[in-house]
């Protein structure tokens, strides 16, 4: 196999001065995580980047398949490596060009020399490769300032390292080098994606999801279950918490006025999001909402939702139009999931005529003629928690027998 390795460079981590180690670790967990199913990969660390050793073609493909979705990396590249003579150096220079010999193309050599013990200075070795590749090859010609592949060889102390290919990654941060979150997630468009945002920033999460059965089927369930398993893809597990939330919504709208029922609905949301929060010791809630989109939505009502806790909700979308939402929902694979038609327990006694700009003093007073607690208690310690991606969850089952 031509490729021994992939090598690595980090995202945005590069900046974080002290936290630089753990940001490190953390994708190198992340990563031996995402691709656990591949058998125990080698991959060593440094400062700078990362290297992942390959053993066979499967695992090759894999990486680079999975690896543009892998948080906290830059860009990655396909590395080829050769003892230091310049022969063989040459010889594996052409191996790679042979790579593009059905084509005419323009490149360049580009050499990193760390080991300043190699005999060759490094303009010898550029001269020397590119001279080699230019005798050997009427395909190719030389283009220093904008070329179709830059071969890259890098002379380090253990060996030459060659490659040509660089390709992105998902930029941002490793998930879980920036602590916990909860994501409300309804079986709608928006919240996945505001989960994925923050993965993106670095952050695991927990989901919390209110089901109202009869009035929401099983199949809404599984759809926000189905969501929840789509973005452990993006490097970690997902806890789901489901809510029992038909008794409360049934209750509330047994004692506040229709127009208030939306905002009062959203409050006590919070509240119960607020306590599983705590128990699982997150530091912030998480909502895919955008400021407008709907009645429940302008800025008097999520004032008013956003009236039940100090806790900082996070609303990674809240600038966000519809359409820049569905682009991203479509590229990270939960558009199919969340188009699917089945109710949300937000719309199933939702009145014609939601109060668009509701005020506090009077959800309050409404609020304060029945005691809540008792159900919001209830509802909290009877939530049933699932583990994603599906694998865990046996393991969950058993927990209590190991
Ligand atoms: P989404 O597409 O995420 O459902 P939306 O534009 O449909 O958002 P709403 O239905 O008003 O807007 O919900 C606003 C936010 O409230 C959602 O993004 C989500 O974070 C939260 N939410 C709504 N319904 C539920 C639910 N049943 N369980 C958990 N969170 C919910
Ligand atoms: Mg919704």
């Amino acid at each position: 196999m031509l490729w021994k390795e992939i090598l690595i460079r980090y995202g945005e981590l590069t900046t974080k001065g002290r936290n630089r180690k753990d940001f490190i670790q953390q994708l190198k967990r992340n990563i031996k995580y995402i691709f656990s199913d591949l058998g125990s990969l080698t991959i060593r660390a440094e400062r700078d980047r990362m290297h992942i050793e390959l053993n066979n073609e499967e695992q090759f493909e894999v990486l680079m398949e999975k690896l543009p979705r892998v948080f906290g990396i830059q860009s990655f590249s396909p590395v080829a490596i050769c003892e230091k003579d310049m022969g063989s150096i040459q010889q594996l220079a052409q191996k790679i060009m042979d790579r593009y010999k059905d084509q005419q193309i323009t490149f360049k050599v580009e050499v990193h020399r760390s080991d300043k013990s190699f005999p060759y200075q490094t303009y010898d070795i550029q001269k020397a490769v590119g001279g080699y590749l230019l005798k050997n090859n009427p395909n190719l010609s030389v283009d220093v300032k904008n070329p179709d592949v830059e071969l890259r060889v890098e002379i380090r102390k253990e060996a030459a390292y060659l490659m040509s290919e660089v390709i992105y990654g998902a930029g941002g941060m490793p998930v879980g080098s920036n602590g916990k979150t909860l994501l409300l997630l309804s079986g709608g468009i928006d919240s996945p994606v505001a989960g994925y945002l923050m993965m993106k920033r670095g952050v695991r999460i927990d989901a919390i999801h209110f089901y109202s059965p009869p009035y929401t089927s099983e199949q809404s369930l599984q759809k926000v279950k189905d969501l929840a398993n789509e973005l452990t893809k993006f490097g970690s597990t997902i806890r789901l918490h489901v809510i029992p939330f038909t008794e409360l919504q049934v209750l509330i709208k047994d004692t506040v006025p229709p127009e208030m029922l939306m905002t009062t609905t959203r409050r006590i949301m919070m509240k119960i999001a607020d306590k599983v929060r705590e128990e699982i010791g997150a530091l912030a809630l998480v909502t895919g909402e955008s400021l407008g989109q709907v009645a429940s939505q302008t800025l008097e009502s999520l004032t008013a939702i956003n009236a039940v806790t100090n806790t900082p909700i996070l609303r990674p979308l809240i600038s966000f139009d519809k359409l820049e939402i569905i682009k991203i929902a479509q590229q990270i694979g939960t558009y199919e999931i969340s188009i699917k038609p089945y109710e949300d327990c937000c719309t199933i006694f939702t009145p014609a005529n939601p109060k668009t700009k509701p005020k506090i003093e009077r959800v309050v007073h409404f609020e304060s003629q029945t005691d809540f607690d008792e159900y919001i208690e209830r509802a909290v310690k009877n939530r049933e928690i699932y583990t994603f991606p599906e694998k865990q969850q046996t393991a969950d089952k058993f927990k209590h027998l190991l």
